[in-house]
């Protein structure tokens, strides 16, 4: 087993019972890709659709692949065909072509709502009355292709660990809110993205059933 493979397999140990291991493997070459696959790694994480495509088309076909970064409204049609989860949803535009671009493939697309939760400026993301005034004004029922399948935040990058802990309880209360009183005959709305390779261990703590690995599988991003 090469070394990639062992750091993947105790990731795997860590997270599997509580959460699905997505392996981000963004800047990374086919090689180290197809080794995780070897070990037994399904689904992988790209954020960006040309480097996806070109990746997609070398990987053997059971791959479930994720768009995890900011994906930009005319690149959906791209990914439509195929793509697993798209986990930054930042606006109502992209959910609109989303669910425009699944009924031409006709097909559902799960995606979830991307929260800011972090202290940082950031461009993207819904704030949490953001999130909360979209999900009540009930419009998004209208969209029966794209499936909004629950939330993905990124937390501030900091040291601070008590802080990092506080903005993933603050997604996970609004993703018990959504559930609660959106979704709560929905079984697809159950997913909570958050958790990175600094972070993991303190988003399972608060919820995440869904974590986005890049360095600690595949080592520094080149
Ligand atoms: C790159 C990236 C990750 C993985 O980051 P690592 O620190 O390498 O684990 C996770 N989520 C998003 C949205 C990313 O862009």
């Amino acid at each position: 087993m090469t070394a990639l493979q062992e750091r993947l397999l105790k990731i795997r140990n860590e997270v599997d019972h509580k959460a699905t291991l997505v392996a981000v493997s963004k800047f990374h070459p086919i090689e180290k890709l197809l080794a995780a696959y070897e070990a037994g790694q399904r689904v992988f994480g790209e954020s960006r659709v040309q480097e996806l495509e070109a990746k997609r088309k070398t990987l053997p076909t059971d791959v479930e692949w994720h768009f995890i970064g900011h994906l930009q409204t005319n690149k959906v049609k791209y990914i439509a065909p195929y793509v697993g989860l798209i986990h930054a949803v930042d606006s109502w535009r992209l959910l609109e072509e989303i669910d425009r671009q699944a009924q031409r493939c006709d097909r559902r697309i799960r995606c979830l709502l991307q929260l800011h939760v972090a202290q940082e400026e950031s461009k993207y993301g819904f704030s949490a009355a953001e999130l909360r005034q979209l999900l009540d004004e009930g419009e998004w029922r209208k969209f029966e292709y794209a499936q909004i399948s629950g939330l993905m935040c990124m937390a501030s990058f900091t040291d601070n660990t008590a802080q990092i802990a506080a903005e993933f309880a603050q997604a996970a209360a609004l993703f018990d809110w959504a559930k609660g009183t959106h979704f709560a005959d929905a079984a697809h709305f159950c997913l909570r993205s958050w958790g990175m390779s600094d972070d993991y261990k303190i988003a399972l703590e608060q919820g995440s059933n869904l974590v986005r690995i890049g360095s600690t599988i595949f080592g520094d991003r080149v």
